[in-house]
């Protein structure tokens, strides 16, 4: 008997529920057994029942198979104490999601800011360590009339597992044809918790001989990314570098509209679009749903994989293909250029699967 695959689902505020929903039909077109959990969450949910993110959605989430979430939040709905409200990271600290994993490949259609010459490739992962490092004090650092203090922390559990987790990525892209490279991005030259990191991605590296394993300053790799993007294949990094770089690679596909993400722990994973909930745009039926599409794609790729289900790691590629197709065509939202609404963009892509 085949296993029902239970997904909580994060329909979230403002554009998000709009573009979910032709999400889940894309996801239902495939014929998987998926049950799909609703999670209230948000500032939908706060005004509604007083919390951003109830005890009962957090429990969804835990036992379910895997985590689907959209834009959640609303600048204008704050906590009594004018704070916005970041549901998606207390969840990422509840469930231990250490990997943030930021695909950025750019491909025809996109609005990069790039002249890619003829022949060159971007196509690359940044993953991000997202418990621990600079967020690690996250609201808790220590300001007085004087000076102000955050600590960085790195322990060797989390380091090791994020490195670990980059390195079998690694592995699975180059078994589909990619460079087999892993790049430690790092700022060992100047701080001892970067040489610790460094160490420890060292030891990690020899337990994979089949790739290759180097390090990058993170400040060269700013301008790498611009200059020679195309020369990565996959990285790791502290959770405030790839902080950064993960919007500096959105960038190179001409914004957030375009980027999916996961953020991957032992037991868990998250899949969600780089964007916020666009209050400016809400309501009107007209967001991009490629973010949410490849996301969905990404949840796809991990649950086969994690479940020894090929048909579902084909059926990602599909996604990506397919999005890649209606882009090339220009079959997109206004955003990009085009001319199609959120379900008009959405069918396109079922259209092409
Ligand atoms: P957050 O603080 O939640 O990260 P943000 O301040 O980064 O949010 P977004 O909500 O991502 O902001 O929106 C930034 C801009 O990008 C807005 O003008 C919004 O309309 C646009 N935008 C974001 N996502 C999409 C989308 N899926 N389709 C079209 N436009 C989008
Ligand atoms: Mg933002």
């Amino acid at each position: 008997m085949s296993k029902t695959f239970n997904i909580a689902v994060f329909h979230g505020d403002g554009i998000g529920p709009e573009i979910m929903a032709p999400t889940l039909d894309l996801l239902r077109a495939f014929g998987h057994d998926f049950a799909f959990h609703d999670c209230p969450a948000g500032a939908t949910s706060y005004l509604d029942c007083g919390s951003d993110l109830p005890r009962t959605s957090l429990d969804t989430a835990r036992n379910a198979d895997a985590i689907l979430l959209s834009a959640l939040g609303d600048p204008a709905v704050r906590y009594p104490d004018g704070t916005e409200m970041t549901p998606q990271i207390d969840i990422r600290i509840a469930l231990d999601l250490y990997a943030g994993i930021r695909p950025v490949r750019v491909v025809p259609g996109m609005k990069t800011p790039l002249n890619i010459p003829e022949g060159r490739v971007i196509d690359f992962v940044l993953v991000r360590e997202s418990t621990e490092g600079l967020f690690h004090t996250q609201g808790k650092g220590t300001v007085t009339e004087d000076y102000a203090e955050e600590t960085l922390r790195l322990t060797r559990r989390t380091t090791t597992k994020v490195c670990d987790y980059t390195f079998r990525l690694a592995q699975d892209r180059k078994a589909a044809g990619h460079m087999g490279r892993v790049t430690s991005v790092d700022k060992a030259n100047v701080f001892r918790a970067f040489a610790f990191w460094r160490d420890i991605f060292d030891e990690v590296a020899k337990e994979y001989p089949d790739l290759t394993a180097d390090h990058a300053y993170v400040d060269a790799m700013a301008l790498w990314f611009v200059l020679k993007p195309w020369d990565w294949d996959v990285m790791v990094t502290e959770n405030m570098f790839g902080d950064i770089l993960s919007d500096l690679g959105a960038g190179l596909m001409g914004g957030l509209g375009m980027a999916p993400s996961a953020d991957i722990g032992d037991d868990h994973a998250v899949f969600q679009p780089c964007h916020g909930s666009a209050p400016d745009i809400a309501g009107q039926g007209i967001a991009n749903p490629f973010a949410m599409i490849l996301s969905a794609g990404m949840m796809l790729d991990w649950l086969g994989r994690r479940h020894d289900q090929p048909q579902m790691i084909e059926d990602a590629s599909r996604v990506q293909t397919a999005v890649d197709a209606c882009l090339a065509a220009g079959e997109t939202t206004g955003d990009l250029g085009g001319t199609l609404d959120t379900r008009g963009a959405a069918a396109a892509v079922i259209a092409r699967l």
